[in-house]
């Protein structure tokens, strides 16, 4: 397995305007209330931790180079010039013409370069709708980038999703839902996602619903649940039990949460 990111390096790192990426491209949106719009996605190399469903083991870690729709960079790459990348990109791709331009931060881990989302969404400014994708580990750096940030797609990574070594995240989801929160009604509209595995056990996902739950009118207006079966791959080696998926569907009626059940549209597709 591939080196994991120095966190702590990392977030002394983290506010420069800088990140390694690991590609530029545009394809549809395949995950959550987005599904099958058009976007650009900057897709940041650096993650620290290890979900067994992974798909994306590429961008574990970073390389000298970086690809995009046009060409090879060299990393790390400031915000503007990532901003510079994804409107090229966008006018070139037969799914780069819908306006507002939706570009969507993902990764890897990008919180690990808050300062970099941050210059990258100042930089487009009007141009487009910056939509982050986030693991939801690091309260601080969300904040960092929040000022530019139109959605958040959060994980809330259940326990037999992560590697053993990883520890119990929860802890770190409560203080990002806390700053997502605290937005209020100006804040970003959030998906919450929970990926579900035949290794998750119903108890996890009440009390994950129990925490999501908590919060006004205004919270609820802006959430929505994503209750998404793993996609076999990585560790993973089979689908999710229907009778789990109705589990987590009654946890989260039980808490009064809006969800939908939603599988990875792109892989479907066979797109990016
Ligand atoms: S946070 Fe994302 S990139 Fe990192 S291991 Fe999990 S799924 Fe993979």
């Amino acid at each position: 397995m591939a080196e994991r990111g120095d966190s702590g390096a990392a977030a002394a790192d983290g506010r420069r305007p800088v990140a390694p990426l690991h590609e530029v491209f545009c394809s549809v949106q395949g995950e959550g209330r987005f599904v099958g719009e058009g976007m650009v996605f900057v897709r940041v190399a650096t993650c620290p931790i290890r979900c067994r469903y992974c798909d994306t083991p590429q961008a574990y870690t970073a390389s000298r180079e970086f690809v995009w729709e046009g060409g090879v960079e060299a990393n790390p790459v400031r915000g503007d010039r990532a901003a510079e990348l994804v409107m090229q990109v966008a006018a070139n791709s037969a799914f780069g013409g819908q306006r507002p331009l939706r570009v969507s931060v993902t990764g890897g881990e990008p919180l690990v370069f808050p300062g970099f989302v941050l210059a990258l969404g100042t930089a487009l400014g009007c141009d487009a709708r910056i939509h982050l994708e986030t693991a939801a580990l690091d309260a601080v750096a969300l904040g960092v980038a929040l000022p530019v940030l139109d959605h958040v797609s959060a994980d809330y990574k259940l326990p037999g999703t992560l590697a053993a070594d990883d520890g119990d995240p929860r802890a770190a989801h409560r203080n990002c839902l806390d700053v997502l929160r605290a937005a209020g009604s100006a804040g970003p509209t959030v998906d919450v996602k929970l990926v579900l595995t035949d290794d998750v056990a119903v108890h996890d996902l009440r009390l994950a619903c129990a925490d999501l739950a908590a919060g006004g009118d205004d919270w609820h207006q802006r959430l929505e649940i994503v209750l998404q079966p793993v996609t076999p791959t990585g560790g993973i080696a089979r689908p999710v039990s229907a009778a789990l998926v109705e589990a987590a569907a009654r946890a989260a009626t039980a808490h009064g949460l809006r969800y939908r059940v939603l599988p990875q549209v792109h892989k479907q597709l066979g797109m990016r």
